[in-house]
């Protein structure tokens, strides 16, 4: 299947409407309705961009983007290490959203906190984590984020098929009756780097977790290249490269996958081990980024990387050395 180009044809960023994904092809048939398609795309039509600080308000972040050669961004909306977090005010809202269309910057993804555990075995840490979950998706909402990105969480001291069930029921919980229906809102759940316990370590669990939400938000997926390559995917010759994507349609649809974390590694393929590296740098290398980028099947996704800040000018560098490889 050819991937779609949500860009429109000045190139700004155009969310994907509902009916495009794969996950509601059955109304899609049903309506039959004319889709847009953009015959030029522009040489920026695709979104590449960085986890930015909010140092300063969401807004500055997204006024910070196109500075360092972004036009998309990733942030926490909250302290990711801390269980209490404040509301978005209306007056800050405004300013994100003034400052996205002023500048074009999109999608806006956030990244949940590192705390939320929603498949974990301790009740209290499970409610807790449900109720923090639902406080991400009401920011998201306010911010008009696009996407929500979460890590499926640790089932130590179950079953993994416990695990998935809970982490599904505890997602479905911490959504319900929130007003995202006619938004461009969607939860991504992320692969994880494969470690023992860990929900997402392969393209199946992240499918199957997707399969069980669908019927209750709106969900998509988001794959982090240090997280395959290091789970043991090959990312890194051409036969391997082509046979993970293989992989990744099969199971959950090129178009499922509505951002890639674009982060180089340190650890080798295999390892288990979580460590970004500069892009370009580590054992992944530049040439699996060039093959991602330029892939026509992921053309309506946005690229964010999430490498070290290690000294001054490290995320400029970062987005731009994605940047070089279109
Ligand atoms: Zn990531
Ligand atoms: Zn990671």
């Amino acid at each position: 299947m050819k991937g779609r180009d949500y860009t429109g044809s000045d190139g700004r960023f155009v969310p994907p409407a509902f009916d495009a994904l794969p996950f509601f092809s059955l109304s899609s048939l049903q309506m039959s309705s004319p889709r847009k398609t953009s015959p030029h795309p522009s040489p920026r039509a695709r979104r590449i961009g960085i986890h930015l600080s909010t140092t300063g308000g969401v807004a500055k972040a997204v006024e910070h983007a196109p500075e360092i050669g972004a036009n998309t961004l990733q942030i926490f909306s909250a302290s990711p290490r801390m269980w209490r977090a404040s509301k978005i005010s209306a007056a800050q809202a405004e300013q994100t959203r003034a400052a996205r269309a002023r500048l074009d910057v999109g999608p806006l993804v956030i990244h949940t906190s590192y705390l939320v555990n929603v498949c974990s075995q301790t009740e209290e840490v499970r409610q807790k984590s449900i109720l923090a979950f639902r406080g991400e998706i009401e920011r998201a909402l306010a911010l008009g984020a696009e996407y929500l990105v979460l890590h499926p969480g640790s089932y130590r001291g179950m079953t993994r098929e416990q695990g998935l069930a809970l982490a599904a029921e505890s997602i479905a919980q911490a959504i319900d009756g929130l007003p995202w229906q006619g938004t461009a809102f969607h939860i991504l759940i992320e692969n994880t780097a494969g470690a023992e316990f860990s929900l997402g370590g392969s393209f199946d669990q992240v499918a199957e977790l997707i399969a069980r939400l669908r019927p209750h938000a709106p969900v998509g997926a988001c794959l982090d290249t240090c997280h395959t390559h290091v789970a043991g995917y090959d990312l890194v010759s051409e036969t391997g490269y082509q046979e993970t994507m293989r992989q990744i349609e099969q199971t959950l649809g090129a178009e499922t996958v509505r951002v890639w974390h674009c982060n180089d590694a340190k650890a080798a393929r295999g390892s288990k081990l979580d460590r970004h590296e500069h892009i370009g740098q580590g054992t992944i290398g530049l040439e699996p980024f060039r093959r991602l980028l330029n892939d026509p099947e992921f053309a309506h996704a946005a690229f964010i990387a999430e490498t070290p800040v290690d000294a001054p000018g490290d995320e400029e560098r970062n987005v731009r050395a994605l940047l070089a490889l279109l």
